[in-house]
C-alpha cells in the first residue's frame, strides 16, 4: 500500500481530510522538547503517522447555545475513532502493524495538565493539513479550526506530505479569536490553558478536583449535602456518560475564525458581530501586532515554534480562498440558471395523473 492508496481508503471510510507525517520528523521535532510527545515514546517500530480529520458540522456554530457543539463533539470523536480503527485494521490485514492513539487523553507522567502522548494539532501540521492559529488551534484551509484529528501509528513506511510553510492564520490584524474569548485566554500564538479550561471544561478535571477537595475538607454536614446535590456533581455525571462538559465546552474561538469555506458559506453573517469584544482586547491585539512588526521576542513565534505557525508568515490565503469560493458560487448559480432555461416549458408542473 502506498500513500495514495492509504489516503483513498481513509476518505472512503469517511475521513474529511487525511495527511501523512514521518515518524522520524515527529521524533526530531517534538512540540516541547522538555516533555517530548513523540511516536518513539509509544513504539520504537513506528515509521509513519497517518493523520485523519473529522470536521465538526457547521450548523452547531449557528446554534444559540453551546450544547449543540458539545454533543456533536462527542459524536464526531467517536466516529473519527471508528474510522481510524478500521484504517488500522486494514493496514494490519496487509501485513503492517498499526494502531490508533487516544486523541484526547492526558499522559500524567509528562505534565499535570491536559497533555496527550502525542499532540494531534502538531501531528496535523507535520502531515501538511494546516498551521497554528493565534489561539494555537490547528487551522485547516478547508474547515478552519472546526475539526478534530487523530493519528494512526503504522510500521509501514509511507511518503510523507509536505508541511504548509505559509501561515494559514490571518494573524494579529484579525484577532477575532482573541476578541471572542470569554476568559481572555488567547496569547500571542499561545494559550493560557488554565484560563481557557474555566470556560472550555466547565465540568472537566480541574473543576472536579476543586469540588472533591471542598467535600473532603468540609466538616459541615449541611454544606456537604449541598455539594452532593449540586449542579457540578450532575455535570460530572453527564460528562462521564456523554463527555458533554468535560472538554470542548466553549465554541467561541472556533465559531468566529474566518478561515475555511464552511465559514464563508454559513458563518459570515451569524458570526459577524463578536459580543465579547472589548476595548481592552482591541488594545491587546494592537500590542501583539506592534510587537511582531518590531521583531520583539515572542515565545509562540520563536525559532522552535514558528515551524508550526508557518515560517513564511501570512500571504493572503484566506483572501484567495474567499475569492475562489465566490467565483465557484457564481459559476454554480450560472450553471443552475442555464439548466433551468434549457428545460422545456412546464417541465416542473406535475402531470395530471401525478396530482
Ligand atoms: S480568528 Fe483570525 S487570528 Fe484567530 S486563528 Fe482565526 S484567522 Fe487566526
Ligand atoms: S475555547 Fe473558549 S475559552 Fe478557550 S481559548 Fe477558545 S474562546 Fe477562549
Amino acid at each position: 500500500m502506498d500513500s495514495a492508496a492509504v489516503k483513498a481508503l481513509a476518505k472512503d471510510l469517511g475521513a474529511d481530510l487525511v495527511g501523512i507525517a514521518s515518524a522520524k520528523t515527529l521524533n526530531a521535532f517534538p512540540p516541547d522538547p522538555r516533555w517530548p510527545q513523540t511516536p518513539d515514546r509509544i513504539s520504537p517500530h513506528c515509521k509513519s503517522v497517518i493523520v485523519i480529520v473529522s470536521r465538526i458540522p457547521v450548523a452547531v456554530f449557528r446554534a444559540k447555545a453551546p450544547v449543540a457543539v458539545q454533543y456533536m463533539d462527542m459524536m464526531v470523536l467517536r466516529r473519527m475513532d471508528v474510522i481510524a480503527h478500521k484504517l488500522a485494521e486494514a493496514l494490519e490485514r496487509e501485513g503492517h502493524p498499526s494502531f490508533v492513539t487516544a486523541a484526547q487523553e492526558t499522559d500524567w507522567d509528562l505534565k499535570n495538565a491536559s497533555y496527550g502522548r502525542l499532540s494531534t494539532r502538531h501531528l496535523g501540521i507535520e502531515a501538511g493539513l494546516g498551521t497554528f492559529g493565534l489561539e494555537v488551534n490547528i487551522l485547516t484551509p478547508e474547515f478552519g479550526p472546526r475539526i478534530y484529528l487523530t493519528g494512526i501509528l503504522t510500521e509501514l513506511e509511507l511518503e510523507p506530505d509536505e508541511r504548509i510553510t505559509e501561515q494559514v492564520c490571518i494573524g494579529e490584524s484579525c484577532s477575532r479569536c482573541l476578541y471572542s474569548c470569554p476568559t481572555d485566554a488567547v496569547k500571542h500564538f499561545g494559550i493560557d490553558k488554565r484560563a481557557c479550561a474555566t470556560a472550555a471544561q466547565e465540568f472537566g478535571f480541574m473543576t472536579s478536583l476543586g469540588v472533591f477537595e471542598e467535600m473532603i475538607d468540609c466538616d459541615d454536614d449541611e454544606r456537604r449535602k449541598e455539594i452532593v446535590e449540586s449542579r457540578d456533581i450532575y455535570g460530572f455525571w453527564q460528562g462521564l456518560l456523554r463527555v458533554v462538559g468535560s472538554f470542548g465546552d466553549c465554541p467561541r474561538c472556533l465559531a468566529v475564525c474566518p478561515v475555511g469555506n464552511d465559514y464563508h458559506a454559513h458563518l459570515t453573517a451569524p458570526q459577524k458581530v463578536i459580543p465579547e469584544k472589548t476595548p481592552e482586547k482591541v488594545e491587546k491585539a494592537k500590542r501583539f501586532k506592534e510587537a511582531r512588526k518590531a521583531g520583539e521576542p515572542i515565545p509562540g513565534l520563536d525559532d522552535w515554534n514558528k515551524r508550526w505557525v508557518g515560517e513564511e508568515g501570512y500571504q493572503g490565503l484566506v483572501a484567495r480562498q474567499l475569492q475562489a469560493f465566490k467565483a465557484e458560487q457564481k459559476a454554480r448559480a450560472a450553471a443552475h440558471a442555464e439548466s433551468r432555461d434549457a428545460e422545456p416549458a412546464g417541465a416542473d408542473a406535475p402531470a395530471a395523473d401525478e396530482r
